[in-house]
């Protein structure tokens, strides 16, 4: 196999990987919360686990799709970072602050996103670009947005999001606060 079979090899693990986190986020979005979903595999490309937001099913902010795969994996995501194995996460959106710390604490490798986030909270490449756990960051490779239709979709369900009564700003304005 040449250089050229490998990378399309590889781009299309990586398209098959990000189309199923964005069926996690859609499913998030079915459940009335925010659509962003997230797989995890390891080095031979099996599935460790799943996650999606489920922040508005749960109640509970913390509930987001990265921390919820991370959560999902169980004891494997503390086995990977002992025997030093490479996860990759696959997510919908770029990992807010709270998921970026969580990959680095699981140790995950490779984190490859359909959609930046510049709006939003999008945090990783924030704080990669902060100059502040320089040594974790350097260790870890990023990909973002590898697939300019995944990225329509994604975006579309966050412009669904915008009419959910879960949004918060639709929350806000039932509970008529400004
Ligand atoms: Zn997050």
């Amino acid at each position: 196999m040449n250089r050229q079979e490998q990378t399309t090899l590889k781009s299309d693990i990586d398209r098959h990987f990000l189309k199923l986190a964005l069926q996690e986020a859609e499913k998030a979005l079915s459940e009335n919360t925010y659509p962003v979903g997230a797989v995890i595999v390891d080095e031979r490309n099996n599935i460790i686990s799943k996650g999606r937001n489920r922040v508005h099913a749960q109640q509970d902010l913390t509930a987001h799709a990265e921390i919820g795969a991370i959560r999902n994996a169980g004891p494997l995501i503390l086995e990977g970072k002992t025997q030093r194995k490479h996860f990759t996460i696959y997510t919908s959106l770029e990992p807010c602050p709270m998921c970026t710390g969580g990959l680095l604490f699981a140790n995950i490798k490779r984190v490859v996103w359909i959609n930046n986030d510049d709006e939003g909270f999008g945090g990783y490449r924030k704080l990669r670009d902060a100059n502040i756990f320089d040594k974790r960051f350097h260790e870890v490779e990023v990909m973002e947005e590898p697939f300019h239709d995944l990225k329509v979709k994604q975006m579309a369900l966050l412009d669904e999001w915008e009419l959910n009564p879960n949004n918060i700003k639709n929350l806000r304005k039932s509970a008529n606060v400004q």
